[in-house]
């Protein structure tokens, strides 16, 4: 980058500039994507430690007209820094909900939880609770079947919002869960705080188990922590059966990874569940 002035910075490698047109075209076609119709809800299969189908998490992909299927990594960063994350975030909540009102009429599908990932903009904004119970009475959805998935970087942006949120959604009935569990920074009086249900433990410190030590230690102190303040502990990134046997031997209560089912379409997660 050679800078040409103040405050302003001119790229001359290729490869950047083809990085930032991407991200600019993905800017500008994500404000259309949504009445295009063009997000859709993969599902990935959770289970509990007796190998029983609990749940599903709903998984965010973009089935871009020329780039095809786009992964959240990409695109929810740029909705994250340009409020589209604020219509997204509606329209995931309320596919889920259709999903799961859907699913309340189906023998095999109607006992499954649904984790739904929430972002820090989403959760915070004023309206969230007004939307959330305005979307479940037009979905018709059952609000004990309903997971937000939180982080915790969210949750400390402000914790007493947080706080009188969820304990105001859960009254509806619904669940919490945090995700990424490990990553953050949040501390032991912030989780007795927030009645939270499900602590999620993050795929890096599972990617490494058994052999790990330190991962192994980190996973451990985790789920006994977990367990000693009555939260459930979910791993993701379940990949092998050595990271499944570890992990149950600590006592984690669900998984959820590559072992067990990846995400994918609707269709196919609701064969999943009849082939089961
Ligand atoms: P996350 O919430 O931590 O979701 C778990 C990620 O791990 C998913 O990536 C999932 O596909 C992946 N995964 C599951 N099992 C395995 C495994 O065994 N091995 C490995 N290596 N990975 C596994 P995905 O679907 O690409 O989503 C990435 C992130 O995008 C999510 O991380 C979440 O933070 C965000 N995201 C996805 N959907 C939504 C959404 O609807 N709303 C919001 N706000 N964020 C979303
Ligand atoms: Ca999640
Ligand atoms: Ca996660
Ligand atoms: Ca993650």
């Amino acid at each position: 980058a050679k800078t040409a002035g103040r405050n302003t910075v001119r790229f001359y490698d290729p490869s950047m500039q083809a990085a930032l047109d991407r991200r600019s075209t993905l800017e500008n076609e994500l404000r259309h994507a949504i009445k295009r119709g063009e997000f859709t809800l993969y599902y990935q299969p959770q289970f509990d430690h007796a190998h029983r189908l609990i749940g599903a998490e709903a998984l965010l992909r973009w089935q871009h007209p020329r780039h095809g299927l786009i992964a959240p990594e990409e695109f929810i960063p740029i909705s994250e820094q340009t409020s589209i994350i604020l219509p997204i975030g509606r329209w995931v909540l309320e596919t889920a909900c259709a999903q799961l009102a859907a699913w309340s009429h189906g023998e095999r599908t109607r006992g499954l939880m649904l984790g739904v990932n929430v972002s820090a903009r989403q959760f915070h904004q004023p309206e969230f609770v007004d939307q959330v119970r305005h979307v479940l009475e037009s979905s018709r959805a059952n609000p004990q079947r309903l997971t937000f998935e939180l982080t915790e970087s969210m949750v400390l942006d402000d914790v007493p919002d947080t706080i009188r949120k969820i304990s105001t959604l859960k009254e509806l009935g619904m669940h919490f869960s945090l995700d990424d569990f490990g990553t953050g920074f949040s501390s032991f009086s912030c989780l007795t705080r927030l009645s939270l249900d499900q602590l999620k433990i993050d795929k890096s410190f599972v990617l490494n188990l058994p052999d790990n030590g330190a991962d192994a230690a980190i996973v451990t102190a985790i789920i006994t922590m977990a367990r000693s303040l009555g939260l459930n502990i979910i791993a993701e990134g379940v990949e092998t059966e050595a990271q499944r046997v570890f992990l149950a031997s600590q006592g984690c209560n669900a998984y959820q990874g590559h072992l067990f089912g990846r995400p994918m379409p609707v269709e196919a997660f609701e064969a999943f569940v009849s082939g089961i």
